[in-house]
């Protein structure tokens, strides 16, 4: 078998669809509630979650929508495994959380890729080496990522940047390459807190064009945003939290194909 074939340039990101083993619901919150240990949230809810329960269908394209301080990156972090939940269920990928073994845990983050508002970029590494950086700590060789991390590099616009260091980028290009490293894994699903927080309207829009990208290659999305006007055009379903509870989860407003 020939091992590069499933890393040609036109295949990256890609999913298989047939696999009669991967569960619909990629992720799913049955009356899941966080409360944290440390907590000095307003005195009279010290819930940051509300039994909150949620499906996300895989290959879907989803926001999550609400006021500061609503549980938003609380809810995020439940996805992305950083949080156990005090009370519900969360099942990824078909697996309950909650009762998988701990050394599950590392392969099932391993799925989930993360786009961080505050970027988290190494900023002694350059650019190309915050991508490399989750394959060399894998004891990955060199030829099995290169390509990929230049083609990813090339598709958000900063091939000829791939040796600067992240100090050296505007704020836009950090984001794009924090939208890169969060993908080069291949993620199953990409998690992202207010990706558009940090650039203008006009780079908010390319950046959204490349979730839509990667959602079209069979990625699963989801966006925390304050961006209302993002949303509304966009046409995807919506989960509105406030309070720690969950109060909308809208079904899209337009039609598919004219979604983005
Ligand atoms: P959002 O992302 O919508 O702004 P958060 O999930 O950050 O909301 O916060 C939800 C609630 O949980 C808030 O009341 C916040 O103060 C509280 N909270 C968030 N993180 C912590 C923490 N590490 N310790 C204690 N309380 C927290």
């Amino acid at each position: 078998m020939n091992d590069k074939s499933a890393h040609t340039r036109s295949n990256f990101g890609k999913r298989g669809t047939d696999n009669a083993d991967f569960p619909k619901a990629l992720v799913q919150f049955e009356n899941v509630s966080l409360k944290y240990n440390n907590s000095i949230a307003e005195k009279n809810r010290n819930l940051a979650l509300d039994r909150v329960s949620l499906r996300l269908e895989r290959g879907g394209f989803y926001f999550l929508t609400g006021p500061s301080g609503a549980g938003k990156s609380t809810l995020l972090k439940l996805m992305y495994l950083a949080l156990r939940p005090s009370q519900g269920d969360i099942e990824m990928f078909g697996v309950n959380v909650g009762k998988a073994d701990r050394d599950e845990l590392p392969s099932l983050r391993r799925r989930i890729g993360v786009v961080f508002q505050d970027f988290r970029l190494l900023p002694h590494l350059s650019v190309f080496d915050n991508l490399a950086l989750p394959f060399r700590v894998r004891d990955k060789a060199p030829a099995d990522y290169i390509d990929d991390v230049e083609e990813l590099l090339n598709w958000v616009g900063l091939g000829k940047r791939m040796d600067a260091l992240p100090e050296t980028l505007s704020g836009g290009e950090q984001q794009r390459v924090a939208i890169a490293r969060a993908v080069v894994g291949k993620p199953d699903l990409l998690i992202a807190d207010e990706p558009t927080g940090n650039v203008d309207p006009q780079m908010g829009a390319r950046l959204i064009r490349l979730f839509v990208e990667l959602n079209k290659l069979g990625t699963t999305i989801v966006i925390a945003t304050h961006d209302h006007e993002m949303v509304a055009r966009s046409g995807a379903p919506v989960l509105r939290l406030e309070h720690g509870k969950l109060t909308q989860i809208s079904a899209p407003h337009r039609a598919a194909n004219s979604r983005h």
